[in-house]
């Protein structure tokens, strides 16, 4: 056992844990657990523990079912809503094997965000990113079941009393920091009902991890509260949907290279063709990082987010923003596409392997658009040489199909089920008659 493993056991016996939730992610992202009782904490780390794959979405093939877990000791934490008398419940995050082979599985999203992180590590870079997850806080009906309901009407920034839902974020923020975040900010965001809490950056690894859990943990104590936290990207239309920012920077060799103090960014070389390898690459990666239906509502014009494939160092209608950094080790650059249906792992995967492909190309990143692009037309946008992004998700996996650099991200294990999933769910979207539709036609032809 390593010192970890051995205080986490350790930590078990402390704390009277009786039960480990072993948790890994499907391919959407879903967090998916295995409990055992935490006697058989030590067997996980040593062997692992098996479980039946074929039942978990895009894992494997009936016939190759079995699965191996091995827990990341890094990750345990005592899940602060299920403190018992008869003993706390933890959980840690897993590594999925191959049974037969003892390899890492393919099919494991962590495995496919490890390997964008070699393939930094491989070219001198440490990762940093820092997401700003965006939410909805809706009230639950009679039967329990989520409406899009909010008994709030606070704004941006808004304090008490009109922040119906402050004690509830407090709660929330008690819940991640038990959990061992470190939480950075959080405010009333746009629209009525919706919140944003930022954590401290971390390796890319550990900070997908933390998306997850972050989910979770939001979802949970907002239940206790008899409110239903929803992180789908546009539940409300006309008013700002939710996003998740995600700011990212490389480090070598200790210190921040994406800094230049020379630069009129402060933006290096390795900075801007990081950037130009996502603006290059982005209409694929919103497959991975914008992948439900729902997401490319909020991709529209008027509700800061972005809509148009360009960069800028102030508005915020752009898909990549360059935040103002107080210290040189702060200089990174912010995506501001995603939205929190993505799964961390391979959104950021994409996003890494992107950039890296644009660090290794030696690709330029065009000028910065310091105006309003929501408000240029088509001609300005020509003239700008301005891409679209993608309007709808088939137009976004029409774009992964095509993209090399994305599908080699995602593995071709994962490209090939997420393809074959999120083609499903918009042919499904396709044949669907909708409320608008019906209010607009039924009485009118
Ligand atoms: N909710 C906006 C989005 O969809 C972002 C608003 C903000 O953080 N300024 O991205
Ligand atoms: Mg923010
Ligand atoms: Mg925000
Ligand atoms: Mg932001």
């Amino acid at each position: 056992l390593t010192a970890e493993a051995q205080a986490v056991l350790d930590e078990i016996e402390e704390k009277d844990v009786g039960f480990l939730r072993l948790q890994f992610t499907d391919i959407l992202g879903t967090v998916k657990n295995v409990a055992v009782p935490a006697d058989q904490a030590e067997k996980a780390f040593t062997d692992g523990i098996y479980f039946d794959g074929s039942s978990i979405e895009g894992f494997v093939r009936i016939q190759e079912s079995d699965m191996r877990l091995i827990p990341d000791a890094s990750t345990f934490a005592v899940l602060p809503w299920r403190k018992r008398e008869d003993g706390a419940s933890a959980r840690m995050i897993c590594d999925v094997y191959n049974t037969s082979t003892g390899e890492p599985f393919e099919g494991d999203p962590r495995y496919v965000l490890q390997r964008a992180i070699d393939r930094a590590e491989e070219m001198g870079f440490e990762i940093n990113f820092a997401p700003e997850p965006e939410f909805f806080l809706f009230e639950e009906d009679e039967d329990g079941r989520a409406t899009t309901k909010t008994g709030d009407q606070g704004g941006y920034f808004d304090l008490a009393p009109k922040d119906l839902a402050s004690d509830v974020r407090r709660d929330i923020i008690y819940g991640l920091e038990e959990m061992g975040f470190e939480i950075e900010a959080s405010h009333h965001e746009v629209a009525r009902g919706q919140h944003e809490i930022n954590f401290e950056y971390d390796d890319a690894l550990s900070t997908a991890d933390n998306v997850a859990t972050f989910r979770t943990v939001v979802r949970a104590i907002a239940a206790q509260h008899d409110l239903h936290a929803t992180f789908m990207p546009k539940p409300i239309p006309k008013i700002n949907g939710s996003g998740m920012h995600t700011h990212q920077s490389l480090f070598k060799d200790g210190k921040n290279a994406f800094h230049d103090p020379d630069d009129e960014f402060n933006l290096s070389g390795t900075a801007h063709s990081y950037l130009a390898g996502i603006l290059e690459h982005a209409p694929a990666i919103t497959a991975v990082s914008n992948p439900t239906v729902n997401s490319y509502k909020r991709l529209v014009p008027g509700y800061e987010a972005p809509v148009y494939v360009a960069w800028s160092d102030r508005n915020r209608s752009a898909l990549i923003r360059k935040p103002a950094a107080r210290i040189p080790a702060a200089s990174r650059i912010e995506a501001r596409f995603p939205d929190p249906s993505c799964n961390p792992y391979l959104a950021f995967a994409a996003l890494i392997h992107a950039g890296l492909d644009g660090i290794e190309k030696g690709l330029e990143a065009p000028d910065p658009i310091r105006e309003n692009i929501y408000e240029f037309d088509e001609e300005k946008r020509k003239e700008y040489g301005i891409e679209t992004l993608p309007s709808n998700l088939g137009e976004a996996v029409d774009a992964l199909e095509e993209d090399e650099v994305i599908l080699d991200a995602l593995g071709d294990h994962i490209g090939e089920k997420f393809i074959e999933a999120k083609t499903e769910e918009f042919t499904d979207y396709l044949v669907d008659v909708s409320e608008w539709e019906l209010d607009r036609y039924l009485e009118k032809f």
